[in-house]
């Protein structure tokens, strides 16, 4: 067991105000891990909790992984913070075309930044911005998906179409459209990967597009695969659809990867798995395996090289944050990378989804199950809900797993998501969907 920092004592809980958390309930019935190694974290006593969600979707390579905790160590005595305006150091030019290289097409340009939300707000200003140098200004409309998660900047909040993180803060944006939700439980439960049905909602694009007119719309901002909401895979075709109508029109496709990149889906990205190049990829997470906060844009050639006019010393961008290309990041990074080559994990990951699917629906037969989804390593189990207590019963699956069950669960509403690191064991694979099942049947 790795070293633990002692645990919060019930007093020091109360002045962190807990993100996306039901801070009351927590303080009362706290969650807390000190430590973590491979497939494990660890409370502060030492008891081993199985990680079922990849901390939070992002640590692909498992925890604390040696090389990648060196290269962390290293960067910090070496170089602490170089500015990353009109300045650079060498490792944030080798982590740009590693990951340039990593992608699909002319994807070849990176921009980066900390987190999945400042990628899809810089994603939304690139595709404005870029729409002002060619002469369109007019394009300033974005266009989401409902049940989408972008983050919580004011973009990616304004595109994300979740009715509950939306209402608190009215519109945010102006101007924003959503196309609606490709699932469909009628059509599409119990699906392992992508559905059959639903590639025609893509249609739904140029209903907008007649009534807005193109001239009026930037950009189509999806996840591939939306990971948050529920693990709902795009139906077969739908994302080929939204290419060719946005090619049509000359609006510009985000796919925003901060879940699905880096192996989640078998693939670098899942552009790879759909066959779909998009203007734009937005990643997070994965890129540091959860290490240092960072994210950033992958930005195909034509839209880079429309930017890199006019006089040499205008910059072309501005836009930018003071830790974009963060050393500790870049090193973090670029290990991580390394650790995914070495170790085969996105391949592994496409050769494990099979098993993971056959195993987690197996869990069918229990009470309550309304759907099971999953794609590449990652699976949503549908509860019922509750009357009058949305989300209750997932909540109970997930505590319950923790404290009782040794095993980190997530929940988006009234599902039980299921993303572990790509470094799991199919034994591992096994205990994840047996302790799962144990804490349905228990809430039953
Ligand atoms: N986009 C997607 C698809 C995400 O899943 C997330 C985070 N789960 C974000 C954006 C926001 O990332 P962050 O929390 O790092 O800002």
């Amino acid at each position: 067991m790795p070293p633990a920092s002692s645990a919060p004592l019930p007093n020091d809980l109360e002045a962190y105000w807990m993100p996306f958390t039901a801070n009351r309930a927590f303080k009362k019935s706290p969650r807390i891990v000190a430590s973590a190694k491979d497939m494990h974290y660890y409370t502060a006593d030492g008891k081993p909790i199985l990680d079922g969600t990849a901390g939070l979707w992002c640590c692909n390579a498992g925890h604390s992984r040696d090389k990648i905790v060196q290269a962390i160590q290293a960067q910090a005595a070496e170089l602490d913070f170089a500015p990353p305006f009109q300045f650079g150091h060498p490792k944030v030019f080798a982590l740009a075309a590693r990951i340039a290289a990593l992608a699909p097409g002319d994807l070849d340009h990176v921009f980066f930044g900390n987190s999945g939300s400042e990628a899809v707000d810089t994603a939304l200003k690139i595709a404005l911005a870029y729409h002002n140098i060619q002469g369109q200004g007019s394009r300033v409309r974005l266009i989401g998906r409902e049940r989408a998660y972008h983050g919580v900047g004011f973009g990616g909040g304004a595109v994300g179409g979740i009715p509950g993180n939306r209402k608190a803060f009215g519109a945010l944006l102006a101007g924003v459209d959503h196309l609606p939700t490709t699932y469909n439980r009628a059509e599409q439960a119990f699906t392992k990967g992508e559905p059959e049905w639903g590639g025609h909602l893509a249609d739904e694009l140029e209903k907008l597009v007649a009534l807005h007119d193109a001239s009026t719309i930037a950009a189509v901002i999806v996840e591939p695969m939306s990971g948050s909401t529920g693990v709902l895979p795009p139906p077969k075709g739908y994302l080929q659809k939204l290419r060719a109508i946005c090619d049509k029109y000359g609006i510009l496709l985000i796919f925003d990867e901060v879940i699905c990149g880096y192996g989640r889906l078998g693939y670098a990205f899942a552009a790879e798995r759909y066959g779909v190049v998009p203007d734009m990829i937005t990643f997070a997470k994965g890129i540091t395996s959860g290490t240092v906060p960072m994210g950033g844009v992958l930005i195909r050639k034509p839209i880079y090289e429309a930017f890199m006019k006019g006089p040499e010393l205008a910059v072309e961008l501005t836009h930018g944050y003071t830790y974009s290309g963060h050393p500790l990041a870049c090193a973090a990074g670029l290990a991580t990378l390394d650790l995914y080559k070495e170790e085969g994990l996105f391949e592994r990951a496409r050769k494990l989804e099979p098993v993971w699917a056959d195993a987690v629906h197996g869990l069918k037969s229990l009470p309550n199950i309304l759907d099971i989804r999953t794609v590449g390593l990652t699976a949503a189990i549908d509860l019922a809900p509750i009357a009058d207590a949305p989300g209750k019963r997932a909540f109970g699956v997930m505590d319950k797993a923790f404290h009782e069950l040794d095993l980190l669960t997530r929940i988006a509403g009234d599902s039980i998501i299921l993303t572990p690191p790509l470094i799991i064991s199919e034994g591992q694979i096994g205990e994840i969907v047996e302790k799962t099942g144990k804490a349905i049947a228990a809430l039953a």
